[in-house]
């Protein structure tokens, strides 16, 4: 089998959009490119969250094409591969309905930097791409359009895609844009917060991305 560890890695980091409450049923996934093969890992479709398995994941090249597995590839697999083309850096990509997020998405908003996790995780406002059609390319088309440098974007009336320099890091900014998108829901709710200002959120972003953690 190819890609064992690989395998391993994104059947977890999948069960995990469920264990983080981000996905309902069968929707969302997970993939991750290997930096050897350049070959991705991605969810298998329309199989539960419960049931998923190392070997149930499914092996594709960069056109989409099932190079391994005995199940077909997730439906959102051709924005996946068109974002893994046109962003070298990006090795994990997320997509999620997650709640909070996704009302924002279906209200046509960006979520704008109105909190200093906002600024510390996207650099800015969480952007909003346009409408775009499931199954072929548009969704990518669009996400590389208009994603800029953020690690992630609201789809307009379908959800959020992350991505990452690894799987597991596009699984982060999955949980923390839901985190966001649920503070900020609440705080228009008591009232219009102010947003912080440009220089603050670049300064705030530089100082988390240089110095933060371990
Ligand atoms: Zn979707």
């Amino acid at each position: 089998m190819k890609l064992e560890s690989l395998r391993s890695e994104i059947c977890s980091l999948n069960q995990q959009l469920l264990q983080n409450d981000l996905v309902a049923w069968t929707s969302g996934n997970v993939s991750g490119r290997d930096k050897k093969s350049g070959l991705l890992v991605i969810k298998p479709s329309g199989i539960r969250y419960e049931e998923l398995t190392p070997r149930k994941m499914v092996v594709v090249d960069l056109d989409g094409k099932v190079v391994e597995g005995d199940y077909k590839p997730s439906s959102d697999t051709f924005a996946h591969v068109y974002v893994y083309r046109h962003r070298p850096d990006v090795h994990g990509v997320v997509h999620t309905h997650s709640c909070f997020a996704t009302a924002w998405a279906a209200a046509g908003r960006s979520i704008p930097p109105i909190l200093t996790a906002i600024c510390d995780e996207f650099g800015g406002a969480i952007p909003l791409g346009a409408y775009a059609k499931i199954g072929g390319d548009e969704i990518g088309r669009e996400i590389i359009r208009s994603i800029g440098e953020s690690p992630a974007i609201l789809m307009k009336n379908h959800g959020v895609f992350t991505i990452g320099v690894s799987p597991e890091a596009a699984v982060k900014t999955a949980v923390m844009v839901e985190d966001a998108a649920r503070t900020a829901f609440y705080a228009f709710h008591l009232g219009t917060p102010d947003e912080i200002p440009a220089d603050e959120v670049a300064r705030a972003h530089r100082r988390y991305v240089e110095e933060y953690g371990q």
